[in-house]
């Protein structure tokens, strides 16, 4: 059967693979011969299961939007993983690869860090369970994101500036690659997206796999079927993405929607519209799409939404997008800013700005009245506020 799911080597048709140094290899070797045998465990399960009711506060509903729907005349359910602790879906992956470090036997916890928001998650979960935690964060980023940098530090967290390249993302990375060959025996690396070196982006897939496995079962509750005609989520690595349509990627009954940053616009320069302005390249010890100059130098993402703004895009959406399994939309910054105050006015819901870029294509594209459409609202506004307030000047 054609699959859309990863094979056995590790790839999503081209895509995926682990294009790592040598030095690397042992680290994700590890990784790579356990983690399916782990993640199968009976004990793993219920320990996971346990803290994702009691301490994430999973299942989080599906929503049925009354209002929304009625403006664009269609039915949209909206995932509602802007409840979950820490007001994101971050918390499901950083749930599962601290169990996964745990039963590795690692004690110290490494993870890099963009716009902050998975290395709070990360450092959360090493709270829970004492471990060391140490993030890398680009010193442009640092100073940007100073309320999350205070979370991580609240939480015990150590916080090390990037101070290479861009001194951003990518640089942290970078670091944080380095730190994991330096320390391949005691330290576990959480990355926080469907990305990076296999087995990661499976892996980090499976753990967000319950939100649809979620959706199945509620949307029975809901409709007496366990199948929507659409998923949407937006994709900056793609890890929301992933969990919302995991269930669902082989049956094409399932039309699933992708949506990207246009930044200022797909042709203005300043885009993280992966997909559509990426070739293929090798990022974080992938072979994926990634935005990259004529010589292959990684081009550096623009959007107003810190989540979004990366350079590549998992393997797995990689590969939906060009066997065109998933319809792959962008959207600008203006359009997501009033799409996430749309849904403040209609359902009193403050949405992340992530999410509002998904929330933006029903300007854009018109669904039939009885679709049964989900939309994944990966994660609440409350960090946003201050671009909200800047954009609209509340
Ligand atoms: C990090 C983040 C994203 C983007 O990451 P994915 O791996 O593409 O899901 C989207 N929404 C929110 C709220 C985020 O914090």
């Amino acid at each position: 059967m054609n699959t859309f799911n990863i094979n056995k080597k590790g790839y999503y048709g081209e895509f995926g693979g682990a294009y790592i140094p040598e030095m690397l290899y042992p680290n994700v070797e590890e990784l790579r011969q356990n983690y399916l045998k782990i993640m199968a465990d009976s004990s793993f399960q219920k320990e996971f299961n346990q803290l994702l009711k009691d301490y994430v506060g999973r299942p989080s509903p599906l929503y049925y939007a009354k209002r929304l729907s009625k403006k664009y005349n269609t039915k949209i359910y909206l995932k509602r993983e802007d409840l979950n602790h820490t007001g994101a879906h971050k918390i499901n992956n950083t749930i599962g690869q601290i169990l996964m470090a745990k039963r590795l036997g690692k004690n110290r916890i490494i993870a890099e860090t963009g716009a902050g928001q998975h290395g709070v998650a990360t450092a959360t979960v090493c709270a829970l369970m004492g471990m060391e935690c140490i993030v890398y964060m680009g010193e442009i980023d640092i100073a940007r994101q100073a309320p999350n940098v205070a979370r991580m530090k609240m939480l015990g967290a150590t916080v090390i500036p990037a101070l290479s390249g861009s001194k951003t993302l990518k640089d942290a990375t970078n670091e944080a690659i380095r730190d994991w060959i330096n320390n391949p025996v005691d330290t576990h690396y959480i990355i926080g997206s469907v990305v990076g070196p296999h087995p990661y982006p499976d892996m980090v897939a499976r753990f967000q796999s319950v939100i649809s496995e979620e959706i199945q079962w509620q949307l029975k509750e809901h409709e007496g079927k366990t199948k929507p005609d659409y998923v949407i989520a937006c994709v900056g690595g793609g890890s929301n993405a992933a969990g919302a349509y995991y269930h669902f990627l082989d049956d094409e009954n399932v039309k699933l929607i992708a949506v990207e940053a246009a930044g200022k616009g797909i042709d203005s320069g300043e885009s993280a519209a992966t997909s559509v302005l990426g070739k293929v390249g090798i990022i974080h010890g992938s072979k994926t799409l990634l935005m990259q100059t004529k010589d292959g130098q990684i081009t550096e993402p623009y959007s107003i939404s810190a989540g979004l703004d990366y350079p590549g895009v998992g393997p797995m959406h990689a590969h939906l997008y060009k066997s065109g399994r998933a319809e792959f939309m962008s959207i600008t910054d203006d359009e997501a800013m009033k799409a996430g105050l749309e849904l403040c006015q209609l359902e009193g819901i403050i949405p992340a700005i992530e999410s509002a870029h998904a929330l933006a294509i029903f300007e854009q594209k018109t669904f039939q009245p009885n679709d049964i459409i989900v939309l994944n609202l990966s994660g609440r506004g409350d960090k946003d506020l201050d671009t909200y307030i800047n954009h609209f000047k509340l």
